[in-house]
């Protein structure tokens, strides 16, 4: 496909490492966005493209929005940086407050600023293993995971991560176990939260008796994995996980790093399916991914429990440079407004219903193995061919992008999580592109 470099030298292509990225392929076949607006980016060549998947999860109200642009500008000109180790600045308490009254499910009220996913995952880790110290059982220190988890890029959660590519080349972590996916063949096509696998929530009682549960810290799941490959939670699943924890006093993280902020319909999973964890982590739709940020939302007695101790000493010795930017709480609090005012958890939650019918006009085609959709996400898995290069789910990714449709291809997985703004014009061109290239 034509995509013109940009008048970008070979050596300066060479320079960037980029992340998550086969760097050899891409640089002799660059692809390069330039501009964004709404629904669309633009590339090189000028073609404007669907951005089916909202950026990485995280441009929910829809790229360039003003509001936000302005917001942050103001920002850089009354204060560009504030130094949040001993001081404050008032939109970082205005924002924490909002995240936990309109974010967070009711409880988890204390709210801890970070710049990334990976950054909230370990900073939630951390924060499980200090609340058991400062209670006297320093011993619970383990972690309880799930394969095919993705949180993050960090030593804590590379450690709780389940794909283990992302693990296998960086040497020791921190110790964990893992729960089975969700994932059933039984499940193939299911329409929102699949019927069957509630059970597969008893395996945490079997885990919690190999450890002992005076050894285990929490458990820390996505209440639906995306980068694993869209894998949603068995109705009665996370229910099951919550029991279990209770009954065995051990802490329970959801993280929240693509869930939250409406993509479900609601402000995040928890509230969506009414099960509280210890510790939310978000991040991403935060600030609609224009700047960096993330939060972890803990339980009033996480914070409470860290308090005890003399004062005058930081309580929990973690931080970061930019926990609680002046700008990205300015992005952040802009980003909050577009979603109340423009009711766009709401409206994610009735466009899911055009959405799920959209998608599933795609079961029975060809190679398609499964189709699932919960809010504004959704998932098709293709039969593998088999052979060694491009998977087929690469192949029909770079067909789509052709058509003028981005989607994500983890091997024979497509992943979409559209912006909340998307309507069902949009709709139809993705899913007509689709069908056009598994018919082809
Ligand atoms: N947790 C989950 C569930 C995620 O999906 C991601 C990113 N996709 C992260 C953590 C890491 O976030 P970041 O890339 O901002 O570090």
């Amino acid at each position: 496909m034509a995509n013109e470099t940009h008048s970008l030298t070979q050596e300066q292509l060479n320079s960037w490492w980029m992340p998550f990225t086969p760097n050899r392929v891409f640089k002799t076949n660059p692809k390069l966005y330039v501009a964004a607006e709404g629904m669309h980016m633009t590339m090189a060549d000028g073609r404007k493209i669907i951005d089916a998947t909202a950026g990485l999860w995280c441009v929910n109200a829809g790229h360039g929005r003003k509001e936000i642009a302005d917001a942050v500008h103001q920002q850089l000109m009354d204060m560009d940086y504030a130094n949040p180790f001993g001081f404050g600045h008032p939109k970082a308490f205005e924002l924490a407050h909002r995240l936990a009254t309109e974010i967070a499910p009711e409880g988890l009220n204390r709210v801890f600023f970070t710049n990334s996913g990976s950054e909230a995952v370990d900073t939630a880790l951390k924060m499980a293993r200090a609340y058991w110290r400062a209670r006297g059982q320093g011993e619970k220190t383990k972690f309880i995971a799930r394969h095919k988890a993705y949180h993050g890029v960090n030593f804590g959660g590379v450690s709780v991560a389940g794909l283990t590519p992302n693990r296998k080349n960086f040497g020791p972590v921190i110790e964990a176990d893992f729960l089975n996916h969700t994932l059933l063949p039984e499940n193939a096509f299911s329409k929102g939260q699949p019927e069957h696998g509630a059970e597969l929530a008893d395996e945490l009682e079997r885990i919690v008796a190999l450890h002992d549960a005076s050894n285990i810290a929490a458990v820390i799941v996505e209440p639906m994995s995306g980068a694993g490959g869209v894998i949603l939670p068995p109705k009665g699943y996370l229910e099951k996980l919550r029991a279990i924890c209770d009954k065995h006093d051990i802490l329970l993280i959801f993280d929240e790093v693509i869930t939250c902020y409406g993509r479900l319909g609601a402000s995040c999973a928890s509230v969506a399916t009414g099960i509280t964890p210890d510790i939310i982590t978000s991040a991403k739709g935060l600030t609609n991914g224009v700047i960096p940020m993330g939060a972890v939302m803990a339980k009033q007695e996480v914070y409470d429990a860290c308090m005890q101790g003399p004062e005058n000493i930081p309580e929990f010795m973690h931080g970061y440079t930019y926990s609680g930017h002046p700008v990205a709480c300015a992005a952040a609090l802009a980003t909050l407004d577009i979603y109340k005012n423009e009711k766009l958890f709401e409206r994610a939650g009735t466009t899911a219903e055009i959405w799920q019918e959209g998608i599933h006009r795609l079961d029975g085609l060809p190679y398609v193995t499964d189709v699932r959709n919960w809010g504004l996400v959704g998932a098709i898995d293709l039969e593998p061919h088999g052979e060694p290069g491009p998977t087929r789910g690469q192949q029909v990714a770079a067909k789509l992008l052709e058509k003028g449709i981005t989607v994500r291809a983890a091997g024979d997985t497509l992943m979409m999580s559209p912006p909340l703004i998307i309507e069902s014009s949009h709709i139809d061109q993705i899913f007509d592109a689709f069908e056009a290239v598994l018919k082809s």
